[in-house]
């Protein structure tokens, strides 16, 4: 066996252990301590209907995946799991503890940080729990360490050029929109910032999406002109 294979086959047999100690002990308490999964075990171990309302859940993609796939959530030795389409039992990870599989299925200390897909791969062979797909790109996209050792492609920079000074108000303006942030009661889930170079007066406000349409019907200038 070649040292790469063995550090490679030493790596795989580290992943299976540390999964097998997330899940120990207290794994079904804490499924148990989680709202929805709660909820759900009561509707499985004690026949009671769940009743399904939308206004009952902060995520909409969390009720629309709980309306068409209740049927798909199982116990086996007191844990909840879930039948994936291909016919897997998976896992049901609580909200507690999301956050240690992310990093247990990104990080690893023969590996590195894996990708997206990498991630996704780890994971969804033995977990699961709604809006999967989207913590795990948001937690890659957002890992501090990838981020830092992510290179810029060669002269992808532009030389930067000192502006114009502004004559007057509203001679030069420069938006910007930050998110995506956790979606608030309206529904909006990132900010569309306006900023007048000459006053450097900011206006900030909430916005749905980032699309231009949205961006430029949310915010009307006559309301801040002055003639
Ligand atoms: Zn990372």
């Amino acid at each position: 066996m070649t040292y790469r294979a063995a550090v490679l086959a030493f790596g795989a047999l580290f992943t299976v252990v540390a999964f097998e100690e997330k899940i120990k002990d207290d794994f079904a308490t804490k499924q148990n301590d989680d709202p929805l999964y709660k909820k759900i075990i009561e509707h499985i171990e004690k026949k009671q209907e769940f009743v399904l309302d939308e206004k009952d859940f902060s995520i909409p993609e969390v009720y629309r995946h709980m309306k068409n796939n209740l049927g798909r959530y199982h116990l086996v030795d007191d844990k909840l799991y879930y039948q994936s389409e291909k016919g897997l039992s998976l896992l049901c990870v609580p909200g507690s503890m999301r956050e240690e599989f992310l990093r247990y299925g990104h990080e690893n200390i023969f590996s590195g940080h894996r990708g997206v897909k990498k991630t996704k791969s780890i994971l969804k062979r033995r977990v699961f729990w709604p809006c999967f797909n989207k913590d795990v790109e948001k937690w890659v996209r957002s890992c501090i360490p990838c981020q830092q050792r992510k290179r810029a492609p060669a002269n992808s920079k532009l030389p930067l050029h000192p502006l114009e000074t502004p004559l007057c108000q509203f001679d030069r303006v420069s938006f910007d929109i930050c998110g995506p942030y956790p979606i608030s009661e309206d529904g909006n889930k990132y900010v569309l910032a306006f900023c007048d170079h000459w006053s450097r007066f900011i206006i900030a406000c909430a916005i749905p999406d980032k699309s231009a349409n949205t961006a430029e019907n949310r915010l009307d200038l006559n309301e801040f002109m002055v003639s």
